[in-house]
């Protein structure tokens, strides 16, 4: 039994995979001042946290994971969070994944953990990171992230890059906050020979209210990088996320613009957090849960198509989950 694609002709073969709902950082637009200060503590498999959900073990991941292949070809999984560098079985979980035959392998992370854990990665065939830094600016990266990590961080990504994994950097941009930025992390790209994608700050968490505060939209973005370098747009590809541009000198970057350029007609992504949930849209806070039905096809196959339903048409309404909860 395989599910069928919606009216739009979308379905799932994209999986990301929230391994735990706790961070090591504590970003402006993911968590709230009140909560700012907690020290991030990692729930173990099975035990019981806030509101009597169970945390998920590795072998359930797998169970899972198995289960959504025998309805849905999956061409990638990509592994976040919280922070998935915290999760312990990190590395053996992603040669499962491998070992299952999923093509592209990739994790999302704040890379400040990364330099110890990158050799390992890539031996277990991680396919490549997309590291989240929003300043190369020691003070502006504090401001954002509230952790004084930016060294770490940075030897995360020269780590990736030695043990030849593929490099990807986000930059979400906060009007006022970080916007200052924009020239100098791509000049760090530049210097690194990687793609830098700025994103849109999303309506979402705490933040669903006050979005407008922060926002520095896609043309706003153009605008400064315009100061410096001349540049093209290039093709959209199906399903991406992001737009990209190519300065002169050959530099391409991309936007990730939720508002200015929704991208949810041709959207392929399914969610599962840490607690056996599926999302079929970040807009949609209603997890599915799929615990019960990994043994059940018909069952699972519904529950998936439940889960496409939630997608949106045009665009992405926001939500009052932050990201860190549901996986970014
Ligand atoms: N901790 C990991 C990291 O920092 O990459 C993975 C989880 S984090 C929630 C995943 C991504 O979501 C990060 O790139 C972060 O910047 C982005 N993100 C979180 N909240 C966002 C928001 N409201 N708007 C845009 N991006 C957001």
């Amino acid at each position: 039994m395989r599910m069928k694609a919606d009216a739009l002709g979308r379905t799932f073969t994209t999986l990301r995979l929230s391994l735990t709902n706790v961070c090591n950082l504590a970003c402006l637009y993911c968590v709230h001042e009140s909560d700012a200060s907690s020290q991030a503590f990692l729930p173990t498999a099975n035990e019981t946290v806030s509101g009597g959900k169970k945390m998920l073990s590795t072998i359930d991941f797998i169970t899972i994971i198995k289960s959504i292949l025998r309805q849905t070809s999956l061409e990638t999984v990509r592994l976040t969070g919280g922070e998935p560098t915290l999760y312990k079985d990190l590395v053996p979980l992603v040669k499962a994944l491998k070992d299952l035959g999923i093509p592209k392998v990739v994790m999302t992370t704040n890379g400040f953990l990364l330099k110890r854990k990158a050799q390992s990665l890539k031996e277990a065939g991680l396919d490549g990171i997309n590291f989240s830094l929003d300043a190369v600016d020691k003070a502006i990266f504090f401001k954002m992230s509230r952790r004084d990590k930016l060294d770490a961080t940075l030897e995360g990504i020269d780590a990736a890059l030695e043990n030849g994994i593929n490099v990807k950097i986000n930059s979400v941009i906060m009007k006022g906050t970080n916007d200052s930025q924009i020239l100098p992390l791509l000049e760090y790209a530049i210097s690194k020979n990687v793609f830098i994608r700025y994103l849109e700050l999303m309506k979402m968490g705490h933040l669903y209210q006050d979005h407008n505060d922060f926002f520095f939209s896609e043309q706003d973005i153009l605008w400064t990088i315009s100061r410096k370098y001349d540049f093209h747009k290039k093709m959209r590809r199906g399903s991406s996320t992001a737009n990209y541009w190519e300065t002169t000198e050959g530099y391409k970057f991309g936007i990730i613009a939720n508002e200015s350029s929704p991208f949810c007609f041709d959207c392929n992504r399914l969610r599962l957090d840490s607690f056996g949930n599926i999302y079929g849209c970040l807009s949609d806070s209603n997890g599915i849960s799929i615990l019960d039905c990994l043994e059940d096809d018909k069952l699972l196959e519904q529950r998936l198509q439940q889960a496409l339903k939630q997608k949106q048409t045009v665009r992405f309404t926001g939500s009052e989950l932050s990201m860190k909860a549901i996986g970014g």
